[in-house]
């Protein structure tokens, strides 16, 4: 069987002004070989949903996937930070100073981990007086962006850094990013019930580190959580070799769940 890997999604680059809610793919990098490289772009993801914008990653290229994307900045309410790493982080204060208008609009809120502002902080203190609030990323709290919520599930496993994925509970669908980890079981039970599951994929085959997730661990969480949509983005050299449209099918094929692989500038639509 052959999944549509176009059902209820706009997945080519395209320009989403016009949609109500949209999740729009700047990067979909990971690691620090192919973002080094820029085999694949490494923006981080622009969500538009319930009337909010956020900006979830910003790692090295955001700000100038945005600009690309014609998406402004200044439109953010929200940056969200799952972790500290520089694939996630590194355009974290230039997008602050871009959604400030360079720091002459007080406004919007940073989400972070409370390792990405204590020792060798990765904010810059004088940029963090640009920003109206600065909330810190915690295990089972919910957090509210104008008329979106969101919460983390879980706190995930990925070396000694504080990292977390969330759930945005959109009006036309959950959303489930799950971020940086190594696979556990605490996962399925965590991300039950989104419409859409956004799975770091890095590795083809598992990790020696275990600091990411591989295909057959997507495999397993997929199967888990059953979502109507599985996006796989946050490709290693490994995935790259093995083709993330492949193993995307592949992964298909294995859950009966379609999933597809993420591409820069790709855009899924919520609505449709
Ligand atoms: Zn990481």
């Amino acid at each position: 069987m052959r999944y549509n890997h176009r059902a209820g999604a706009s997945l080519a680059p395209t320009d989403c002004n016009h949609l109500s809610s949209y999740i729009k793919f700047l990067g979909t990098a990971g690691t620090r070989f192919v973002v080094t490289k820029q085999i694949r772009a490494s923006g981080g993801i622009w969500l538009f949903l319930n009337g909010v914008h956020l900006h979830l990653d910003p790692g090295p290229g955001a700000l100038v996937k945005s600009i690309q994307s014609h998406l402004n900045p200044q439109d953010l309410s929200a940056i969200i930070l799952s972790h500290r790493h520089l694939d996630h982080s590194n355009d974290v204060n230039i997008m602050i100073e871009a959604m400030t208008n360079g720091g002459t609009l007080r406004k919007g809120t940073l989400f972070c981990p409370q390792d990405a502002l204590d020792r060798n902080p990765i904010v810059f203190e004088y940029i963090r007086h640009y920003i109206e609030n600065i909330e810190i990323l915690q295990e089972g709290v919910r957090y509210k962006i104008g008329e979106l919520e969101f919460d983390v599930p879980v706190k995930n496993i990925h070396g000694s850094v504080q990292t977390y994925g969330m759930r945005f509970f959109s009006s036309e669908g959950t959303i489930g990013y799950v971020g940086d980890t190594r696979f556990f079981d605490g996962l399925i039970n965590a991300y039950q019930g989104v419409k859409v599951l956004i799975i770091n994929t890095t590795a083809e085959n598992k990790m020696p580190d275990r600091y990411h997730m591989c295909v057959e661990e997507a495999i397993t969480l997929i199967k888990g959580v059953s979502p109507e949509l599985a996006i796989l983005t946050h490709f290693g050299t490994s995935m790259i070799n093995a083709h993330p449209d492949v193993m995307a099918e592949k992964i298909s094929e294995a859950t009966g769940i379609n999933t597809v692989a993420g591409m820069d500038g790709m855009v899924y639509s919520i609505s449709s």
